[in-house]
């Protein structure tokens, strides 16, 4: 038998990596260290009841959209919804990208753009962020100008860096892009600005958020962009019919009245990142990075040091801490990624650092 071989284009390419170990404290997939509120599940079941299980559901998710967007402050007509951003974001380069167009992407920043604009045949382009990872706009509107992208990949805060983008970063994208601009907001609700609010029809702005990480809804998978009404129809034809499950569509629609729960959560992380950053602070030989996410990025030992980095890591994985490993990542060499959990596991963590740092020194 002759073994069937994958598309040409896609032979180098390389899985998503980040590794579940079965560890006591895991900080490593920024998800909310709480479940969702008992009165929420409660609340999902009841509207699971009265749900007719042998009908296809909403092809529209006509509710969902509708309480996205009075939610949002957007008519729901704005509003697309998807198995998680990532199918939202795998969406966008369906319908916009392809081999004949390119995406441009400021790196470091989340693979799984560049990632799934390979895999619908997309040509990436990259350009640096600046040593801080603060994305220079001159830079950036150059870049734009010069590659004419199809689609512009930000994301604020930038993951893995933390990074919020300043307003001159998106105005410069918007004002040299001829192509869409796509904002990834999926850690929007711990920073102060949101792109949200400017999107309207005049504008080729998309603004994509999930329920992954506030909405302590990880397993569910649901994400969302608000965009202008003549992207989202063309959204809507690209995606499968009755892609989005009835029970994700309720689950989305429901959340939105626990907005007040979810606010006092993030109040309660963003208190929780400024516990870590502090913990960080005082560690020698470690340096966090600023961070308008539920998640710090630190170096350990000296810049660009990738096997201290690693060791370290290994070091906390010993006592049963799972941080994720950035050590080696172009652009991030010598760094790693720690979420934020509760008081108990951020503190957990911390000390779990301070010995593998003492470890790590010792000759
Ligand atoms: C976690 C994350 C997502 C979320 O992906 P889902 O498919 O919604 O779970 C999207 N973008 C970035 C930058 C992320 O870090």
């Amino acid at each position: 038998m002759s073994r069937p071989t994958p598309r040409d284009d896609l032979r180098a390419l390389e899985g998503y990596h980040s590794p579940q170990l079965d560890v006591d404290v895991r900080l490593n997939t920024n998800e909310s260290p709480l479940p969702p509120p008992p009165a929420f599940l409660d609340a999902w079941v009841d509207a699971l009841r009265a749900t007719p299980l042998h009908r296809y559901p909403d092809r529209a998710a006509t509710g969902l959209r509708r309480a996205l967007g009075a939610s949002l402050g957007q008519p729901a007509e704005r509003v697309f919804c998807a198995n998680g951003s990532n199918e939202v974001l795998q969406t966008l380069m369906l319908t916009y990208g392809g081999p004949e167009r390119c995406a441009l992407v400021v790196e470091p920043t989340y693979a799984l753009h560049s990632h799934i604009a390979r895999i619908t045949g997309t040509p990436v382009v990259a350009i640096p962020r600046r040593a801080d990872f603060t994305v220079d706009p001159v830079a950036l509107g150059a870049a734009i100008r010069d590659h004419d992208p199809a689609l512009v990949f930000l994301c604020s805060p930038n993951n893995p860096t933390g990074t919020v983008d300043g307003p001159e970063v998106l105005g410069a994208a918007i004002d040299a892009a001829r192509g869409l601009v796509v904002v990834d907001e999926a850690y929007g609700e711990f920073a102060e600005r949101s792109a949200i609010d400017v999107v309207d029809e005049q504008r080729a702005l998309v603004v994509v958020r999930t329920y992954s990480k506030v909405w302590s809804m990880a397993a569910l998978r649901l994400g969302y962009c608000v965009a202008p009404t003549w992207v989202v129809e063309e959204l809507d034809k690209v995606v499968l019919p009755y892609h989005l499950a009835a029970a994700t569509q309720t689950a989305g629609t429901v959340a939105l009245r626990f907005r007040e729960e979810m606010a006092a959560r993030v109040r309660e992380l963003v208190a929780e990142r400024e516990h870590l950053l502090a913990g960080l602070d005082r560690l020698d030989g470690v340096e966090p990075l600023p961070s308008g996410a539920n998640f710090v990025l630190f170096r350990v030992g000296a810049a660009g040091d990738r096997v201290a980095a690693r060791t370290v890591w290994e070091r906390l994985v010993a006592r049963r801490v799972l941080v994720r490993d950035f050590s080696a990542w172009p652009g991030v060499e010598g760094c790693l990624r720690v979420t934020v959990g509760t008081r108990g596991e951020n503190d957990a963590f911390l000390s779990a650092l301070e010995a593998a740092v003492r470890e790590s020194g010792a000759p």
